[in-house]
């Protein structure tokens, strides 16, 4: 795993002063060569930092390199990422300029419908691995927005991601409320992250109202009343004037009553929220299904009636054999073949 701080390490251990540092992590987080401008600064650069700089640019390209790429009919396409010690994440460059990226390889959360939750967890994804999808995608297209919602859950890697956000926030050229933390929910998230010098915007997975039935289809995230989690959610939202994004990942037969619709109302009516709906995006191991878009659709409608502003979403990169982890799953396949 490699961290942001390792490599502020190996910069001061090259004599680099704060803004060598600075502009080092800034044109590497923006994807710009580490020479352009060099004339500038060549004359002010300490000369082992300067000798230093085209391997420093190549091990910084190295922690995150570009495996496989998926492109989607609608404008999105999932990356299969490759690390220095040879494992993979998924990052899935989204329409209008957005990324989302990995923080973990594996999940521990075990979602019973998630193809990461399957493996358990592998590894941390080190700060500056996460920083490096995005310098990746930055390579392929324009960046504006980073959701972490790829493989992983944050709260379960909390320092290495609040690194990352802190340096995209900050010389990563990336505006606060469009950087996503997305998780199940955790004590931890609720303490820290307002604390951040940089506060992101906050995406809490909900997917069912009822506490018995979200312990089951969440089995290892904290057990979190669905009610509480939203006054938690309402807090944070208040205190850094962005919406709570909830993620509701539809699944026919499972989360897609009139009564969810009813407890949804209940817990959202009147917060300072966005209701996130997802049809499931069948994979072929797993046991659910997708509702049809009518339905996702009236449920959606209903919701927006009743004053709960509801968005119904595609996920991305759907027609390109990818809910988050299957290109993961299909390439540690054919390495274990
Ligand atoms: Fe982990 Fe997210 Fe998958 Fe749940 S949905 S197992 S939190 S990666």
């Amino acid at each position: 795993m490699w961290s942001v701080q390792d490599i502020r390490e190996r910069l001061r251990a090259l004599g680099a002063r704060p803004k060598h540092e600075l502009r080092v992590l800034r044109l590497w987080a923006q994807a710009q060569p580490q020479d352009s401008g060099r004339r500038a600064l060549d004359s002010f650069m300490p000369t082992a930092l300067r000798d230093a700089l085209p391997q420093l640019s190549q091990d910084l390209a190295a922690l995150a390199t570009l495996r496989e790429q998926h492109p989607a009919e609608d404008g999105s396409a999932r990356l299969l990422v490759g690390l220095r010690d040879g494992q993979t994440v998924e990052s899935v460059l989204l329409p209008r300029d957005g990324l989302c990226v990995s923080s973990q390889v594996g999940c521990a959360v075990g979602c019973v419908f998630c193809m990461t939750g399957r493996e358990g967890l592998v590894r941390q994804v080190g700060s500056a691995e996460i920083v490096a999808q995005v310098a990746l995608a930055r390579s392929l297209r324009p960046v504006k927005k980073v959701v972490f919602m790829g493989m992983g859950e944050p709260s379960h890697n909390l320092d290495q991601v609040m690194e990352a956000i802190d340096l995209l926030g900050t010389v990563g050229n990336i505006g606060h409320k469009n950087l996503v933390f997305s998780t199940v929910g955790d004590e931890r998230v609720f303490e820290r992250l307002p604390q951040g010098l940089v506060k992101p915007a906050l995406a809490l997975s909900l997917h069912t109202t009822r506490a018995d039935l979200r312990a089951q289809l969440l089995p290892r995230a904290p057990r979190w009343d669905p009610q509480d989690l939203v006054e938690a959610g309402e807090r944070y939202a208040r205190a850094t004037g962005y919406p709570i994004q909830y993620q509701w990942t539809l699944i026919e037969g499972v989360n897609d009553s009139d009564e969810e619709i009813e407890g949804i109302v209940r817990l959202l009516k009147g917060k300072y929220a966005l209701m996130n709906m997802i049809p499931y995006n069948a994979v072929p191991d797993l046991p659910y299904a997708r509702p049809s878009w009518e339905r996702a659709a009236a449920i959606a409608r209903t919701l927006h009636q009743r004053g709960v502003l509801t968005k119904l979403r595609q996920s991305a990169g759907q027609d390109v054999d990818g809910g988050c982890g299957q290109l993961r799953a299909r390439e540690v396949m054919q390495r274990v073949k």
